[in-house]
């Protein structure tokens, strides 16, 4: 059996057996869905994924809303975005009426307030237009056509007063524009998408390769949006436990009502997780189990020390004519290039006019002022910073 589908299958049965929580009351339709359910997948920067548990269909929820930021931050702007949602840990609850004292504008968007004022930025003429390019861009970061589960959609919108509310009040400080109605509905639909787990850790995989397809190999949105939305869940995503959420498991993420939790290991992969019972705050009971297990098993918390970072590949060789050739892999960080300096005053160099050419071109990924600061000492000896193949400094 394949080494990782044998390690997230013993997460997963390590879990079954907890059932704390109960699935959302509030929500009809949702209320309903089997708690027994359990799920999970798991997508590598290359596209490979793997799937267990249940074969489920189950709503988004607000799971959305991180995506639905990304749209709008890649349509408007970071500026723009920020005048009408702002980006600060609410510290209550997912329906709070967290708004800002005299702009009225939401905590985050990863709230309600903050998503349905995110909902209001995505231009629609009408509430199912508006909508229908949301289940879009949702359907381009799951990399198939995703659908509106009519019934849930219905059943949000029957038990729906505290959003509409929370519309009118968003629509009184000029927040949103246009009908609070047609909003919300478009955010009730938004919330009522069908997806499986492997939609969920294909997205979250597209927020955590600088918003790269890791199937299609699409760009959906920019490196600067996804990274910008990653932060926004890493310090908002988990409701009013995301502080907790982020010392336990240090995992950027984020959970819906029905169920439902994506996270991500930036540059690492995308994750998927599915039980409906929640706690307290909302948040899958199990599927939280699941991510801190894994979390714990792999090392994956984003603050864990990496000592690769600071530590680039290095291969010295000497052509005939006596030019030293420094051939480096791996990324170039800050503290890299420190490294690759310390380890070039080491080489020994014949003669002082021996030519040393550092060849920088296979590394995947050059800090601007780190490379500077290489270039700047390896010229100072009568050497080459080399960062194309053929020779050509693609960055001086
Ligand atoms: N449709 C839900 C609501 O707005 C989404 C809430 C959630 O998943 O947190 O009430």
């Amino acid at each position: 059996m394949d080494p990782v589908r044998e390690m997230l299958g013993a997460v997963l049965d390590e879990v079954r057996g907890e059932d704390g929580g109960a699935t959302a009351q509030y929500i009809p339709e949702l209320a309903s869905a089997d708690p027994e359910q359990l799920a999970m997948a798991v997508v590598d920067p290359r596209g490979a994924s793997v799937a267990l548990g249940d074969d489920a269909l189950f709503t988004i929820q607000s799971i959305s809303k991180p995506f639905v930021f990304a749209l709008a931050l890649d349509e408007l702007g970071r500026d723009e975005v920020l005048q009408h949602v702002g980006v600060e840990p609410s510290g209550e609850p997912f329906n709070a009426i967290s708004l800002e004292e005299g702009t009225g504008r939401p905590a985050n968007p990863l709230i309600n307030a903050g998503a349905i004022a995110t909902t209001g930025l995505v231009p629609g003429p009408s509430a199912r237009e508006r909508a229908d390019r949301i289940v879009a861009v949702l359907s381009r970061f799951a990399g198939r056509p995703l659908e509106v589960d009519e019934t849930v959609c219905a059943s949000e919108a029957a038990t729906g007063e505290r959003n509409r509310a929370l519309a009118h009040l968003l629509r009184s400080y000029d927040v949103i524009d246009g009908d609070p109605n047609a909003i919300v509905e478009a955010y009730f639909r938004q919330c009522s998408v069908l997806v499986t787990v492997t939609d969920l850790a294909v997205m979250a995989g597209t927020l955590a390769f600088g918003g790269r397809h890791p199937v299609t190999g699409e760009q959906i949105v920019s490196a600067r949006t996804a990274r910008d939305v990653v932060s926004v869940m890493t310090s908002c995503g988990m409701y009013d436990a995301s502080g907790s959420w982020l010392i336990r498991v240090g995992l950027p993420a984020k959970s819906g009502v029905s169920g439902g939790i994506v996270a991500l290991s930036p540059s690492q992969f995308g994750v998927g997780v599915f039980s409906p019972r929640l706690d307290a705050y909302g948040n899958s009971t199990r599927g939280q189990l699941v991510l801190e297990r894994l979390s714990e098993q792999l090392g994956l918390h984003v603050f864990e020390q990496h000592r690769a970072i600071a530590t680039p590949g290095l291969a010295v060789e000497r052509d005939d004519d006596g030019t030293v050739h420094v051939v480096l892999d791996g990324e170039l960080s800050f503290s890299g290039a420190e490294r690759v300096l310390t380890a070039l005053r080491g080489v020994r160099r014949p003669a002082s006019d021996t030519r040393v050419l550092v060849d920088a071109s296979a590394m995947s990924q050059l800090q601007p002022a780190a490379l500077a600061v290489l270039r700047t000492e390896v010229e100072a000896l009568g050497g080459t910073v080399q960062t194309t193949r053929d020779g050509a400094d693609a960055t001086a």
